[in-house]
């Protein structure tokens, strides 16, 4: 059992684009794991492999009532989204005290392989869907918090708290 540290915004780290997975091998049996291992640890839904200071597109979540249903998305990609949207409250582990509302779609087909490399195409409705476009969003570098308005950023004292410590 390895739980893995979790980067935090500001962390450029979170920044970065993540790299598609070429090769099924050990080591990302190993970072499934880690995922896992680091996702049950806490109270949290989902966590990508970037947050855990990894560059490949992988990302595991699960909503099922006594977690023992883990689902590993490995390069996932969003082949349709349903024509409806809505505000969802999220929250990350990279963004520690923070929530907000933020309008997604709420049922779309995903397309990804599992960690042995065999491909799926999944239905997903409603906090799967917006979960998964969360875990996704980290996968290219955004934050569910870039989402949001300015106006609703600075309600969060977001950018106020970086222009204090900047000024700091
Ligand atoms: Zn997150």
């Amino acid at each position: 059992m390895t739980r893995r540290a979790i980067l935090e915004d500001p962390d450029p780290r979170l920044r970065l684009p993540s790299e598609p997975v070429d090769r099924f091998d050990a080591s990302l049996a190993q970072l499934v794991e880690d995922l896992c291992d680091t996702l049950y640890a806490g109270s949290a839904i989902g966590l990508s492999a970037p947050q855990i200071d990894d560059r490949r597109r992988v990302l595991v979540m699960d909503l099922s009532r006594q977690r023992t249903a883990p689902q590993v998305f490995v390069n996932p990609t969003i082949l349709s989204r349903g024509a409806a949207r809505g505000l969802v409250e999220e929250s990350c582990l990279s963004l520690p005290g923070v929530s907000a509302k933020v309008m997604r779609a709420v049922q779309l087909r995903a397309a990804a392989r599992d960690a042995a490399g065999r491909p799926f195409e999944r239905d997903l409705a409603d906090m799967e869907a917006v979960c998964l476009q969360h875990e996704m969003d980290h996968l290219d570098g955004v934050l569910f918090t870039d989402r949001l308005s300015l106006l609703r950023r600075l309600g969060l004292r977001l950018v106020a708290g970086r222009a204090s410590r900047a000024a700091a």
